[in-house]
């Protein structure tokens, strides 16, 4: 059932229902509309906020902390426990969306609050006081926030989003994302990636005649992303990413509290020995960060009392911080350096050379940094769009798309691509692919497969993912059973199976019995996510072990066929048993004695070779009978 929304502030009837753009960040969320008067797109910032001019109002920490009552505080309150109860104050809880503890091992220590560790395979949980929450209850808190917000700042109901994801999210953590939607009562229109976002936001795209690649950086608190993407006829069309998900302005803030600690000889153990001292000191890094991109120097003062500082003043003295945009600079380098190679593997990916980029887009707060800009235009031999905020363009691109949802822009189609084949299990445990690699989204493709036994009810269907040619060496995404089929003789029932891959990057898979009309789908939501490392492993593996995959494919290929032969053979021996001669009888069972045990060596050469001998053997008597059959059916029919 529609909402009518009441502007209370105007008395007025809102026909439309909202649709929000939510950019869901790892670091900071905010929610953007488009203004019903300008058309053009907002990120809504409370009026009453409480925060300091010239930061934006708009942006709300994505952070989450559980009082001892159980109560919850979203935003800029929870900011504050950080420091002083870490174990109940949840950040960066993006970077666990559709992980299991396996994926995120290697990265444990990043986080302050306890992440379960006790089931390895399936999805993480986190614990906070007496209660387990999972990533995506964590998410739909902050939701919720930015829902609760949005209709205070809007007077009026909210219950529709396009919510933004990075690029290189796969299918569990874009579910994973509507999920969190739905627990917070919000309905998750469409996923968008955040590059594609971002471009639209800068008006890319939305002419349809243009043609464009685009460069997006993505340089934000605690991630890094490039993006290389193609948009054309109103199509975009990601062609690579890459990133490094622990590189940001944090390692920025910290490079400078290093500066500063060395200056003062002071050890770093004196932050983790003094947390209030390590929290200030923190934030003047970060205020001195901000302030040398429009400076040459930052000068502030910091006061302290350190237990461990020997000689370092007396207690409470202030201290003098400073450091020069050029020393800053010269801390920052290495980090940025790392970044363009990233940007050099997501060419080499894309296949382009730097000067095919038409555009570059600048996304994420640390990009006001004027020497990454620099660079970035340096590497890619143009001028970047830094004209808009960075910290809201990925937002207010997604309100251009809830606009072009609502059908105010109607031809438009966001394309992805799928990083692996997806495919269904045959016999053999092969893997026969109906979807390939980066098939561009939405995308559906079907085919029809039989049964091989006679009365055969049901069949299953295992979903798989990736590029080998045997199953087992791939990752199960799902499984399920056609069932009820009725009773047919082997190899006629028409079983289609076809996959469909929704503009959410979202499989369903549907399972059909052509004859009986009988079906079956399935939303794939595949247990854990696939970390990119992973992807880029697979991939890795498929091509290493393209020669033993094409070699085992034929062996079992040789396997199946063989098989099928003696069934057969020995179907047509028992129904027409009277019509053969002695030797005709044993000569086959000889033959297909040498094809069963040749099925027991890993050698199709040999198999191919009983086969044909089986094969030789029985065609004379084969077609002798279908002739007599024949000669039977056209006995007393004459032609005249
Ligand atoms: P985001 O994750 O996109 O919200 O980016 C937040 C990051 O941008 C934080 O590390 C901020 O410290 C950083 N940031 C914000 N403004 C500036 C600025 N003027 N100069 C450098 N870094 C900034």
């Amino acid at each position: 059932m529609a909402k009518i929304g009441i502007n209370i502030a105007t008395g007025s009837l809102q026909k439309e229902e909202i649709i929000v753009g939510i950019d869901l960040g790892t670091t900071n969320s905010l929610i953007s509309i488009i203004h019903p008067d300008t058309k053009q797109p907002v990120a809504l910032k409370e009026h009453n906020s409480s925060l300091p001019t010239g930061q934006a109002g708009s942006l709300v920490p994505s952070i989450v902390h559980f009082d001892s009552k159980g109560n919850i505080t979203v935003g800029e309150s929870a900011k504050q426990y950080l420091i002083t109860e870490p174990h109940n104050t949840i950040f960066s809880a993006k970077r666990l969306m559709g992980k299991s503890y396996n994926d995120i091992k290697n990265n444990s220590s990043f986080f302050t609050y306890k992440v379960i560790d006790d089931d390895t395979e399936s999805l993480v949980k986190v614990q906070a006081g007496q209660k387990f929450y999972s990533p995506i209850e964590l998410s739909s808190f902050i939701l919720k926030e930015l829902k609760q917000r949005a209709e205070h700042i809007l007077k009026t109901p909210v219950n529709k989003a396009v919510v933004t994801v990075p690029a290189y999210f796969n299918d569990t953590q874009r579910q994973a994302t509507r999920d969190a939607g739905k627990l917070a009562g919000l309905d998750v229109l469409r996923i968008i990636n955040e590059p594609t976002a971002a471009s639209l936001a800068y008006g890319i795209g939305l002419n349809k005649q243009e043609h464009k690649t685009i460069a997006v950086y993505d340089l934000g608190g605690g991630t890094f992303d490039i993006s290389i993407l193609k948009i054309s006829n109103g199509i975009f069309e990601v062609l690579s990413t890459n990133g490094d998900t622990y590189l940001g302005g944090d390692d920025f803030d910290n490079a400078i509290v290093k500066f500063w600690l060395q200056k003062l000889s002071l050890k770093e153990e004196e932050l983790k020995n003094n947390k209030q001292f390590a929290q200030s000191i923190r934030l003047k890094a970060e205020e001195a960060k901000k302030q040398l991109s429009f400076k040459e120097e930052f000068v502030g003062q910091l006061n302290y009392s350190s237990p461990l500082a020997d000689g370092g003043g007396p207690e409470g003295a202030g201290h003098e911080l400073k450091i020069s945009k050029s020393e800053f600079e010269e801390l920052i380098r290495p980090y940025i350096d790392k970044t363009i190679a990233c940007c050099k593997n997501a060419m080499k990916d894309a296949k382009l050379t730097n000067a095919d980029i038409d555009v570059i887009v600048m996304v994420g707060g640390s990009t006001r940094i004027p020497m990454i800009k620099k660079i970035i235009s340096d590497f890619f031999g143009k001028a970047v769009n830094d004209t808009m905020n960075p910290d809201e363009v990925v937002a207010l691109g997604a309100a251009l798309q809830a606009d072009i949802l609502a059908g105010n822009n109607k031809e438009f189609l966001l394309l992805d691509i799928t990083p692996l084949s997806l495919g269904i299990e045959t016999r053999g445990g092969l893997m026969d692919i109906l979807i390939s690699r980066n098939s561009k989204i939405p995308t559906k493709a079907s085919r029809q497969y039989t049964t091989q036994v006679n009365g055969q009810s049901g069949i299953k269907i295992s979903v798989y993912q990736g590029e080998r040619d045997m199953v087992k060496d791939n990752r199960k995404l799902a499984a399920f059973n056609l069932t009820n089929i009725p009773a047919m003789p082997a190899g006629l029932p028409k079983v289609e199976i076809s996959f469909l891959i929704n503009a959410d990057g979202i499989l369903i898979v549907k399972a059909k019995e052509l004859r009986s009309g009988i079906e079956q789908s399935i939303e794939v939501q595949p247990q854990y996510g696939l970390t990119d490392q992973q992807v880029e492993k697979m991939l890795l593996e498929s091509i290493t072990h393209a020669k033993d995959d094409i070699a085992t494919r034929a062996l079992l290929e040789a396997k199946t066929e063989g098989e099928q032969l003696l069934e057969t053979t020995e179907k047509f021996i028992y129904k027409n048993a009277n019509e053969l001669l002695v030797g005709e009888l044993e000569t086959t069972a000889e033959a297909m004695q040498a094809l069963q045990l040749a099925l027991t060596m890993e050698d199709k050469d040999l198999i191919h070779s009983k086969i044909e001998e089986l094969n030789n053997i029985s065609r004379p008597y084969a077609e002798r009978i279908m002739d007599q059959a024949v000669s039977k059916a056209m006995q007393g029919k004459t032609i005249s």
